[in-house]
C-alpha cells in the first residue's frame, strides 16, 4: 500500500479531530478542523457522524493512530506483532514502539514542525545517533541514545523554522533537549500519559488485531 500523499487535513476531518499533522498551522485559526469540522468529500457537510461500535470503532482507532504517526498498514501490523512479544501491556507497548521511532523523537525534540517534516529531516541525512548518521525514520531509539542534528545541517532553514514553531510544545520527560546545540538525549522509555495530545484508546487496536 502506498503512503497517502493527498491533503493531510482531510485525514483530520475524516477522524473528526485534530491529528496535528501540519505543524504550526495546526495550532492556529486556519486549521481545517476549526473551519470545516465535517467529513471531507461531496456529501461531507450533510452526512452525520455515525455512532460507531465494534469493528468500525476499532478500525477507526487504528487508522487514527496510523495517521498520527504516518505508518503504513503492514508496518503498523509489524509493530503490533512486536508489541505482543514484549513484556507489559500490549497496547502500551505498541504506542511506546511508535514513540521511539527516530522521526518521532526528532519531532518531540522540536527539530521538525510535524512528524512528517521530522521524517524528512531524518531521511535527508541531517540526524546522527550516538555520533553516526542515521537516515532511517523507523530506527528505534533507546535510553542513553544521543541524538543530534549533524554539523553541516545546523543552518538548514527548515530546522530553524521548525525550532521556532515547536517552541511552545512540551518535551516529554523521557527526552532531554538542548535546543541551542540542536541535540538531545533519550533518558528513559516513553510514558503512556505523555504520548500524544490526542485521545487514544489503544485497547481497541489490540481488539482489532486479536480478532
Ligand atoms: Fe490540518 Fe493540522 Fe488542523 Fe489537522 S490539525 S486539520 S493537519 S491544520
Amino acid at each position: 500500500m502506498a503512503r497517502y500523499r493527498g491533503p493531510v487535513c482531510r485525514l483530520c476531518r475524516r477522524e473528526g479531530m485534530k491529528l496535528f499533522l501540519k505543524g504550526e498551522r495546526c495550532y492556529g485559526s486556519s486549521c481545517a478542523i476549526e473551519k470545516r469540522n465535517y467529513f471531507p468529500g461531496q456529501h461531507g457537510k450533510t452526512s452525520r457522524p455515525k455512532r460507531l461500535i465494534g469493528y468500525g470503532l476499532q478500525l477507526r482507532e487504528k487508522q487514527k493512530v496510523r495517521r498520527i504517526y504516518g505508518i503504513l498498514e503492514q508496518q503498523f501490523r509489524n509493530y503490533y506483532k512486536k508489541a505482543v512479544t514484549m513484556k507489559g501491556v500490549v497496547g502500551e507497548n505498541l504506542l511506546s514502539l511508535l514513540e521511539r521511532r527516530l522521526d518521532n523523537a526528532v519531532f518531540r525534540m522540536g527539530f521538525g514542525a510535524s512528524r512528517a517534516q521530522a521524517r524528512q529531516v531524518v531521511r535527508h541525512g541531517h540526524v546522527q545517533v550516538n555520533g553516526r548518521k542515521v537516515n532511517i525514520p523507523s530506527y528505534l531509539v533507546k535510553p542513553g541514545d544521543q541524538i543530534a542534528v549533524r554539523e553541516n545541517s545546523r543552518k538548514h532553514v527548515g530546522l530553524t523554522m521548525a525550532l521556532e514553531s515547536t517552541e511552545h510544545l512540551l518535551v516529554p520527560s523521557w527526552i532531554e533537549v538542548d535546543r541551542e546545540n540542536l541535540s538531545g538525549k533519550v533518558t528513559g522509555m516513553p510514558r503512556r500519559d505523555e504520548l500524544v495530545q490526542i485521545p487514544i484508546n489503544e485497547q481497541l487496536i489490540v481488539e482489532l488485531y486479536s480478532r
